[in-house]
């Protein structure tokens, strides 16, 4: 199928996100620190000068909240050369068979820093092995480490959520759907890989209500934010994933369109829309929930390399993005 070379209409859902870079953190972070700011004439040493920072989208809604950290990466701003066929290196954030996992490791540590500030001690980054299913997992901190000696999850699933503060929940994606969910009365948060086959499982209702069971949040308290990852502009599918979600979802039809590329109609998901109508049936506001509304596949940097990676558009080779969630202990 001639997947990639759909033409791309306007996304169904308008970025609510304009880009919240690190630079943005970094002003903040300097303004609260005691210390004075580096004099800009003073030269950065050739390392800074030659690696640049860690690629971030935050949440300008949740900034409001000063207990919550938060962001989803992007492929700028890394360590990486597996993918960068000679390009400045890039963000890869999962350990995909093409990349060193030192560098991996490497660049985890500088993300998770530039997010919390590099507050001390460092929050414990979890992460899960995901297998495109509905599994959620709780973890606390009394079962940490709950990675292996060389820093692969252990756990499998495809969401995590905890009440626990100073935990960073991590999800690994390169076009599937990183959904992030914070309470604001109890501080209980959690993340999601939401894929087709984890909306179709309904991953992120079903995690909104076992929040509800396990810490009694109320969905009137909860703010959510769906990530970068593929739009409906390029996501097409087969007619058996648009069968399996109308007979499963009163709102079916109105996650799929059908679109002519090169005389073939082809049918598209709204996966933002899917994941965003769970997060209402489960309770939540509309004003509480930020889609990002960037399309890992086709968004660019004005210089034209891809601003995400796009599993689905580089056709399996390439590197991951990772979305954060934690709480401060206030
Ligand atoms: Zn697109």
């Amino acid at each position: 199928m001639r997947r990639e070379r759909t033409p791309q209409p306007s996304p169904p859902v308008q970025p609510a996100n304009p880009d919240e870079t690190l630079a943005a953190d970094l002003t903040r972070g300097r303004r609260r620190s005691t210390k004075p700011a580096p004099s800009p004439s003073k030269p950065s040493p050739p390392e800074t000068r030659r690696r640049s920072a860690p690629g971030l989208v935050t949440i300008p809604a949740w900034t409001q909240y000063p207990w919550l950290i938060a962001g989803f990466s992007t492929r700028q701003g890394g360590l990486s050369t597996a993918y960068a066929a000679g390009g400045p290196p890039e963000q890869n954030l999962g350990y995909t068979t093409e990349d060193d996992p030192a560098t991996i490791l490497a660049a985890r540590r500088r993300l998770v820093a530039t997010l919390t500030k590099s507050r001390k001690p460092a929050p414990d980054l979890i992460t899960i092995r995901q297998c495109h299913t509905g599994i959620i997992q709780r973890v606390n901190r009394a079962d940490l480490p709950l990675t292996t000696p060389d820093h692969k999850a252990i756990l499998r699933g495809d969401a995590l959520y905890t009440r626990d503060p100073n935990l960073l929940l991590g999800i690994l994606t390169a076009d599937c759907v990183p959904v992030l969910v914070a309470d604001t009365r109890t501080h209980a948060i959690a993340a999601f890989h939401a894929g087709w086959r984890g909306t179709l499982a309904r991953i992120v209702e079903h995690g909104i209500e076992t929040l509800r069971r396990d810490f009694g949040s109320r969905p009137g308290d909860l703010i959510a934010a769906i990530g970068p990852s593929i739009g409906a502009c390029c996501f097409a599918v087969g007619p058996e994933v648009r069968d399996e979600f109308n007979s499963q979802f009163a709102y079916g039809p109105q996650l799929f369109s059908e679109i002519d590329a090169a005389l073939t109609p082809q049918i598209h998901m709204d996966l933002w829309e899917a994941n965003r109508r769970q997060l209402l049936d489960a309770g939540l506001n509309p004003s509480a929930i930020t889609t990002i509304g960037h399309c890992t596949a086709c968004t660019r940097l004005p210089d034209g390399r891809r601003k995400y990676f796009s599993h689905r558009a580089e056709k399996g080779f390439t590197g991951r993005m990772l979305s954060l969630i934690g709480t401060t202990e206030n």
